[in-house]
């Protein structure tokens, strides 16, 4: 991969590489922008194949956070973080010690906080390094998992598709197909089920989809078989880079609305590919902003963390407006969203220009 050209072109501000000999620490730090504010962004643990593949995971990553939190139009900017390790056998107090060094030495521009294959209790030991950390427990103040309120802002988002395609809301009866039942797609399961959602759920993990079955009454299908359940929604809250050309055609919903980053493959690509066969996308980093919305009112700007998730969480009202932008000037949503998380991201590069 020529990292620098895939920084100018999509106008990444840095990427640190760290290294920890005795903590054994090889990580990634992406901050793609500080133009809205500081570059807040969940640390990712996974054993990945190559180095190229944990650069190209964070760039994008971290790209995408900058574009969720100006179009949740949060002082914020994005950026995100990789250690290379498994999370089932590479953690120590120590590992993530030395993380919360490297994330000290940024002085502000990276904040980190939870993503897949880190916890809470992670978070505790980073914050003994570094003071630029949010996600942490709820106990000592902190904002706790942000999963539960990434969930409510799924299915706020879900809502506004709804109202776009039906002129409806209601949940009940609503067949919703759920890819990947972790922290995210659990909480949304048990959500919608107490609403009257008829799901179908998979899982890489069986025992995780058997659980949620039995709690939420839902039928489980082989992890390749969720793609042809005919459902209204396709709610895709595994991980990302799963919509593409072989996947697109055989989808049986009206809508895909879920909590996984980074749904498309190729944005431009498989977006407008949802768009041919009719299906409505709802951009993810639009209906997935919940817990950074969360984690921005309470570990940012100090509101009382009394309560599990920030709900409403706004995130129906942007999804909305994205929408009904897309139908109006007849583009696809994740152009509509695009638009509106660059628009007011040059606003502030014009107003930081004019000051200077
Ligand atoms: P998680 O690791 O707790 O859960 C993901 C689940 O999906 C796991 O059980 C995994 O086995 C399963 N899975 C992955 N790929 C699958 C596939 N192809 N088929 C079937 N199952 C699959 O992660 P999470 O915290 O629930 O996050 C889920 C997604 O939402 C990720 O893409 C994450 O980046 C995104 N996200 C999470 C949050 C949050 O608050 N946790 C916020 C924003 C975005």
């Amino acid at each position: 991969m020529q990292i620098f050209e895939r920084m100018t072109t999509r106008g990444h501000e840095e990427l640190v590489f760290v290294h920890d000999r005795d903590a054994g620490l090889r990580a990634i730090i992406g901050v793609h922008s500080t133009v809205l504010g500081p570059a807040l962004g969940g640390l990712r643990m996974w054993p990945y194949a190559s180095e190229a593949e944990a650069v190209y995971d964070v760039m994008r990553l971290a790209e995408a956070m900058t574009y969720k939190a100006a179009a949740a139009n949060l002082k914020l900017g994005g950026g995100k973080a990789v250690i290379i390790g498994d999370p089932h056998t590479d953690k120590t107090p120590e590992l993530f010690r030395a993380m919360g060094r490297a994330v000290e030495k940024l002085g502000g521009r990276y904040i980190t906080a939870e993503d897949i294959g880190t916890s809470v209790e992670d978070m505790e030991y980073l914050r003994q390094t570094t003071s630029y950390v949010t996600g942490t427990s709820r106990a000592d103040g902190g904002s706790g998992d942000p999963s539960p309120t990434t969930a409510a802002g799924v299915e706020e988002g879900i809502l506004a598709c709804l109202e776009a395609v039906d002129g409806s809301m209601s949940l009940n009866g609503l067949r919703v197909a759920v890819q990947g039942v972790g922290h995210v797609g659990s909480i949304l399961c048990r959500n919608l089920a107490a609403k009257g959602a008829r799901l179908t759920v998979t899982d890489i993990h069986p025992e995780r989809a058997r659980q949620v079955a039995d709690e939420c009454g839902a039928t489980v299908v082989e992890p390749d078989e969720i793609y042809d359940v005919a459902a209204d929604v396709f709610a895709p809250c595994g991980f990302g880079f799963i919509l593409d050309d072989e996947t697109i055609p055989r989808l049986k919903c009206r809508i895909v609305a879920g909590g996984a980053n980074n749904q498309l493959k190729d944005v431009e690509r498989h977006g407008a590919l949802l768009e041919s066969r009719d299906i409505l996308y709802a951009p993810d980093y639009v209906g997935n902003a919940g817990g950074l919305i969360n984690m921005y009112y309470r570990d940012i700007l100090g509101r009382p963390c009394d309560t599990e998730a920030w709900s409403p969480t706004g995130v129906y009202e942007t999804m909305k407006q994205v929408l009904e932008t897309a139908r109006e000037r007849k583009i696809p949503t994740f152009r509509a969203a695009h638009e509106l998380a660059t628009s007011r991201i040059e606003a502030a590069r014009r107003e930081q220009a004019a000051r200077t």
